[in-house]
């Protein structure tokens, strides 16, 4: 096998469709030297060496090494440096890439290739010996902590303490005497911790940041980022090797990192940081704050130090070109990394750039109209989940701010929650139900477990793609970086800024949209939708099949189901239109009752109520379905448990307490999900549904007459497991409908149909289709009752069946294809073989999951019934799957 191939120099033994061998650095580089732009040569070690490093205990065989060799000596033919030549060296860069990208979460070695006899060559040919010894200082820092991995604060120490010594500010003010000596002290601090010299031999320096790089494959932190975006461990990294160029060779060269488009907003703007005299990880560490790319960007923000464009306008007119070729070479939005050498312009890097939720959005509908990209395109490329971002609040305008300070908009949306310092505590306080802001001078990736547990993310140091911005954006966690005037003591648990002290556990507001940061919480507003979301909207609603109805029984979620387009009702769960406390009584009195006499003096109680519940509810779903299911409670969610709710239940049934402590009592459960509910009640107490029914045909025929357009109403029967039980109930519900008609002298159309929950009903779907017009699949209730795991008790082990592979999602979040799928096919057919054409949907909480809903477009099923939010997710997502 091959494992290293070539780029630079004419030469591209790959290009951007060998991502899953070159990983997504490689492969770009590959891509970009191959269209003619500057690259500086190099190769790369493929992935698929990665998983050959661990079957081989980690050791490097001679093949590789042979084909290693033919790759340094094709990065000095071009380069006309040889590597390790004392007078004229070659050094390289060792870095990371993956198939899919993974910022910050893997290892870089720069300069590589510096000793004691090299740093002399660099000094001479470059002219610079301040340079020279700056380069290797840092070269002996960062092999020292990647490789060796040594303790970094020791070396960080020696720099510090050089500085201050001569009375500098900045690392920059450091002669190259200086520089010298502390080369000296940082080889003794690599001997006194490793017990062995800094290796001198640049060929064991090559080797060991190669094992490095791919070492860090198996970090754990790498292993954490992997498991929160579901990348498999057998993918691999593949490691880059590729000639260094300089962005710290005085002030004609530079270094940054760019966006093609605004990645927070969408805008089409180049978009990025640079510094001057630096090099690339001076940028990302945010250790100085960097300077705007364009005189726009600088004159928005209100900075003072020239822009790119200024201080360097012939290079910035040429990056500019590449951005345009960039873009519609790749035909996406693209994240550059870029070095300027004494005036020439290099290309590090180039990938699809992350973006928030609004840029991608904003970014797709641009591409699509400027005919860039395809509508269905544009449609494909948005991540359905994303949206989520864009349904959700921001701070109140209106309220009252008591603002403390304010660092960049790093990444959108608004959060409040307790101060805290570290990410251990961050995640343990969120673990038991907190909302937690994670405060820190700057991150690490040893920061993304509490990242990712806390609501929102301060930071006082970093620009626009540090860390904290890069990784919060990724994960849609609200970011504010770079706020420079606070002060943090994270081992005092304390924030100074403004003159006042925030404590950990105090509460705090950040908005990630302006940059805001706050004491105490802020109220926040429903989002406004943009002009983008309606129009990609749109297009998905061209190409999707499936409809996209919701779950809702209240008016307000019904409104708001409409508005985020819901084509009907497909669960209208009756049981929680009397969880409120006025109505929950009369319900808790029919549960109660000991006869049918007694339930139905509560079910006259219980009539009017819901009938004007579905009046309202058929208006707002003027002309579309609306499904409504009759009772279906778990009897332990009704039951009362204090003292005071049976003392009311009790003076309005006007019976005795302790008769009603006993009735309790007797209806207890072992397993109430397997108890009395669902159609059990119905067959056992109709009276129940006999309500409901002319409750449901008293209030369409009620708006029919009203409005001039009557409803269809769909009533459906939970919990069916036999033909037998929705027979029965069929009957009750068409005896109710034929008692309003003949009452109110005017008939309409309605639906019985049934909920399918029970892996029995699956496979008795034929002869039930011949009873019920319409199955819906109720999926929370089959997974359950499939998979024999409680709904209600499966928290205490799913986290570990998921790390552990038993399960490869959490079942009740995205549908079981492989096993509760095939019993949904199966049911699917043997419906529509005993009724052609029988209308099918599902109304589980995977109505709502994008994969889940990729497999009731496969199956054919009619719609999908999701909560209101996640309307807008469903139907992008049945787009995405329709393409
Ligand atoms: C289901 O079981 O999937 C369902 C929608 O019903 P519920 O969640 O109310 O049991
Ligand atoms: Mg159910």
């Amino acid at each position: 096998t091959q494992y290293v191939y070539r780029f630079g120099g004419g030469v591209s033994d790959g290009g951007k469709g060998d991502r899953n061998l070159l990983g997504g650095k490689g492969a770009n580089l590959a891509e970009m030297a191959s269209i003619g732009l500057p690259v500086p040569p190099g190769f790369t070690i493929s992935t698929e060496f990665c998983d050959v490093y661990y079957q081989e205990g980690r050791a490097f065989p001679q093949g590789l090494r042979d084909e290693v060799a033919t790759g340094i000596a094709h990065i000095e033919g071009i380069t006309g440096k040889k590597f390790g030549d004392a007078a004229d060296p070659l050094l390289v860069s060792v870095r990371s890439g993956a198939r899919a990208s993974m910022p910050g979460m893997m290892d870089t070695v720069l300069n590589l290739g510096l000793n004691d006899q090299t740093v002399q060559g660099l000094a001479e040919t470059s002219g610079d010996a301040r340079f020279a010894w700056d380069s290797y200082r840092r070269f002996i820092q960062m092999y020292a902590d990647v490789v060796l991995e040594l303790d970094h604060a020791a070396f960080e120490d020696a720099l510090e303490i050089a500085k201050e010594d001569n009375g500098y500010y900045l690392d920059t003010d450091l002669t190259a005497d200086d520089l010298q000596k502390l080369v000296a002290e940082y080889k003794t601090l690599v001997e006194q911790q490793w017990n062995k010299p800094f290796p001198q031999d640049v060929h064991d320096q090559l080797w060991g940041a190669v094992g490095a790089v791919f070492g860090s494959w198996q970090s754990e932190r790498a292993k954490v980022y992997r498991r929160l975006n579901d990348i498999p461990a057998a993918w691999g990294t593949a490691v880059n090797i590729q000639a260094m160029v300089f962005g710290n060779m005085g002030e004609t060269s530079a270094t940054g990192v760019a966006f093609t488009r605004d990645p927070a907003k969408g805008d089409r703007a180049y978009y990025g940081e640079f510094l001057i005299n630096a090099q690339g990880e001076d940028v990302v560490a945010g250790i100085r704050t960097p300077q705007y790319l364009t005189v726009a960007a600088r004159e928005a923000a209100g900075a003072k130090p020239a822009s790119m464009e200024e201080a360097m306008p012939e290079v910035y007119g040429e990056l500019a070109k590449v951005f345009d070729l960039l873009e519609t070479h790749y035909r996406d939005m693209q994240d550059i990394e870029f070095t300027v050498q004494q005036g020439k312009l290099w290309m590090l890097q180039t990938r699809s750039g992350k973006r928030t939720a609004k840029a991608a959005l904003k970014i797709a509908v641009d591409m699509a109209e400027e005919g860039l990209i395809t509508r269905e395109e544009a449609v494909a490329r948005v991540d359905p989940q994303a949206l989520d971002q864009l349904l959700h609040p921001t701070l109140d305008p209106s309220a009252k701010r008591d603002v403390l300070t304010k660092g960049l908009p790093a990444s959108p949306g608004a959060a409040s929650g307790a101060a805290v310092f570290d990410s251990d505590t961050a995640e343990k306080r969120a673990a038991a139900g907190e909302s937690v802001i994670l405060i820190r001078t700057e991150t690490s990736p040893e920061d993304i477990h509490g990242m990712h547990a806390a609501k929102g993310i301060l930071t006082a140091r970093g620009g626009m793609t540090s860390h904290a911005a890069v990784v919060a954006r990724g994960m849609g966690r609200p970011c504010v970086s770079g706020a420079g005037t606070i002060s943090i003591d994270a081992k005092a648990g304390v924030m100074r800024v403004a003159g006042r002290e925030i404590h950990a556990g105090d509460i705090v507001t950040i908005d990630g949209s302006t940059g805001e940061v706050m004491a105490g919480a802020v109220p926040t507003v429903q989002p406004e939708l943009s002009g983008d979301f309606g129009t990609l909207m749109a297009w998905a609603d061209g190409v999707r099949r499936l409809k996209v109805r919701a779950n809702a029984e209240t008016p307000l979620d019904a409104r708001v189901a409409r508005d985020f387009g819901a084509e009907g009702i497909g669960l209208c769960r009756t049981e929680h239109m009397f969880f409120d406390a006025e109505r929950i009584t009369n319900v808790r009195q029919m549960i109660l009752a000991e006869d049918e006499a007694g339930r139905r003096v509560a079910l006259e109680k219980l009539l009017p109520e819901q009938r004007s519940d579905f009046v309202e509810l058929f208006e707002v779903m003027a002309g579309l379905p609306v499904t409504i299911r009759l009772l279906d409670p778990p009897l332990h969610e009704f039951l009362p448990h204090e003292e005071a709710e049976f003392a009311e239940v009790a003076s309005a049934a006007g019976v005795d307490i302790d008769v009603l402590k006993r009735r309790a009592a007797e209806l207890h459960e072992f397993n109430p999900m397997l108890g009395h509910r669902g159609c059990r009640l119905g067959v056992t107490y109709p009276e129940i549904y006999e309500m409901q029914a002319r409750a449901i045909f008293e209030a369409a025929i009620e708006v029919a007459v009203k409005s001039g357009a009557a409803p269809i109403p769909e009533v459906m029967i939970p919990l069916v497991g036999t033909r037998r039980e929705l027979e029965l109930m069929k009957q009750v519900v068409d005896k109710a409908a034929q008692a309003v008609f003949a009452d109110k002298g005017r008939e309409i159309e309605y639906l019985v149909g049934t909920m399918i929950e029970l892996p029995r009903a699956c496979l008795m779907a034929g002869e039930i289709a011949e009873v019920g017009e319409f199955f819906s699949f109720g999926t929370n209730d089959l997974t359950q009752t499939t998979l024999g795991v409680s709904r209600d008790d499966a928290a205490r082990f799913l986290t570990t069946y998921v790390e552990r592979g038993i399960y490869a999602k959490d079942p009740f979040v995205s549908l079981d294809v492989e096993g509760v799928g095939q019993l949904i096919e199966l049911a699917a057919e043997r419906g529509r073989a005993a009724r052609a054409g029988i209308k099918l949907g599902i109304c589980g909480e995977h109505g709502g999951d994008p994969a889940s809903i990729a497999f009731c477009e496969k199956v054919g099923l009619d719609y999908v019934s999701a909560s209101p939010y996640r309307v807008p997710i469903a139907r992008l997502a049945a787009a995405q799957a329709a393409l």
